[in-house]
């Protein structure tokens, strides 16, 4: 029998790891899991029902009873839960309950992106991908993206990202970082149609 094919994609925010997870998913007929919108939905219920983000414990108890409809909602990409999501994503019982429900969208085959699919979730995938870019470029990219609908500065979308990157990099349970056998993707100087086309490439050679 062979093993499903399982391919994790994880990176900072902005890097266009998103894009290239839903382009590499079509490519290969595989469902794709956004694992960001886990921690982003755990952090919309602790915002709505007044939880202190830093109690590890009750926002655990949150994460654990937590459904699939809440991943639907449409406030979970709004530009202050980013924040929140990675103080609740620091916290152990948060990274425990949602592990086994990552791992079981996987059976089968899937693209999964996030920041520790390769090194915690399925360090086992077919192949990892690590994708990055200059935070004064992901900053731009998400300015873009967020000034459409919201007053917000450039220069406080940048200091957000490098304060998420510094939380995701630097906390003990399953940091970003990159698995020692993922292939490095630095998008900084790619359109997004370069780096998918690179992608694929990469992906391919793992698993040539
Ligand atoms: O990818 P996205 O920006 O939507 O993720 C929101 C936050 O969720 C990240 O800043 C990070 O703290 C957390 N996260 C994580 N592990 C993952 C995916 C996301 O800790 N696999």
């Amino acid at each position: 029998m062979t093993a499903p094919l399982t391919i994790a994609i994880d990176g900072p925010a902005a890097s266009g790891k998103g894009t290239i997870s839903r382009r590499v998913a079509a490519h290969y007929g595989l469902r794709h899991l956004d694992t960001g919108l886990l921690y982003r939905g755990v952090a919309a219920l602790v915002r709505e029902r007044g939880v202190d983000a830093q109690d590890a414990e009750a926002v655990g108890a949150i994460a654990a009873g937590m459904n699939e409809a809440v991943l639907a909602r449409s406030d979970l990409r709004d530009g202050g839960i980013g924040n929140i999501a990675s103080v609740v994503a620091s916290h152990p019982p948060v990274r425990a309950a949602l592990l086994q429900w990552q791992r079981d969208f996987a059976q089968g085959g899937a693209v999964l992106d996030g920041r520790d699919i390769g090194t915690v979730v399925l360090p086992d995938a077919s192949a990892k991908l690590f994708v990055t870019a200059d935070a004064d470029v992901r900053a731009a990219r998400r300015w873009r993206e967020l000034s459409k609908t919201e007053d917000i500065s450039y220069r406080r979308v940048l200091d957000d990202i490098e304060e998420r990157d510094r939380r995701d990099s630097g906390r003990s349970t399953a940091p970003m970082s990159h698995a020692a056998d993922a292939d490095l993707l630095d998008t900084s100087e790619m359109t997004i149609e370069d780096a998918v086309t690179e992608a694929l490439r990469l992906i391919e050679s793992r698993l040539g």
